[in-house]
């Protein structure tokens, strides 16, 4: 399995909890703003010594809410993280970051009720942030919006995480999303954030559409309207 390391206590990573997070290689995704796109190609990437791995979530786990689990993609391992999984769940709940487009790794993981908890991106307007041809981005969105309905299936716990870009219009692709969540949920709202802070995959893209300005206030405005919890990540 491959990895490029994990973070014992971290406050950062799921809205308002304490994980233990670690982050597995490989996605199948190019979304331009990734700034983890060393970790999604597998570069700086090494096999998990799982025996430290338990170690460690064995005895940082009366510090911590979720074993958070991230990327890359992390199903894309998936028959390894499944027995990781059944492991760790012994220790904490489990928190998966998926991009929601490989359904079938998923419901193996919901099945063995691997999973507790959530998050995903919500990716607006797929063609333009998941760096694929028109297409692909197309069958990949309506993949997601599967993942969605499989997540509300299986009666599991959301945090519906918006990418917020400049000057793309956003909206019509969330209010789709949206009505596909039939679970408990909250948004996240994340501004895109560029150079000087972050390294991203795409920079002439990001010198485009990262560090929105009004828009997170707009998008904020909206789902509240509709009475959406949203919460702000604020980078600078
Ligand atoms: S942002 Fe996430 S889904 Fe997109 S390329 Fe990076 S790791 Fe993959």
């Amino acid at each position: 399995m491959l990895t490029s390391g994990w973070k014992s206590v971290s406050m950062v990573d799921v809205h308002g909890k304490v994980t233990f997070t670690l982050w597995l290689c490989g996605c199948n995704l190019k979304c331009p703003f990734c700034h983890n796109w060393l970790i999604a190609e597998g570069k700086e990437c090494f096999p998990l010594d799982r025996g430290a791995l338990l170690g460690d979530l064995s005895s940082s786990s009366f510090l911590v809410d979720y074993f958070h689990i991230t990327g890359g993609e992390p199903l894309m391992q998936w028959a390894e993280l499944s027995s990781l999984l059944a492991e760790a769940k012994e220790l904490l709940p489990i928190s998966l970051n998926t991009n929601l487009t490989l359904l079938k790794p998923l419901e193996r993981l919901l099945k063995a009720e691997l999973v507790d908890h959530i998050a995903t991106d919500l990716k607006a307007p797929p063609a333009e942030l998941y760096g694929l041809p028109g297409e692909a981005s197309k069958r990949l969105w309506e993949l997601f919006l599967m993942g969605l309905e499989l997540i509300s299936d299986y009666g599991i716990p959301l945090e519906l995480r918006i990418p917020v870009a400049r000057g793309l219009d956003q909206w019509p692709w969330i209010e789709e999303g949206l009505k596909h969540v039939d679970t408990d949920f909250y948004a996240v709202l994340n501004p895109l954030v560029g150079p000087p802070l972050t390294s991203p995959r795409n920079g002439a893209w990001c010198s485009e559409h990262c560090w929105p300005e009004r828009e997170v206030e707009g998008l904020k405005e909206r789902l509240g309207e509709i009475g959406i919890r949203t919460y702000v990540n604020r980078f600078a």
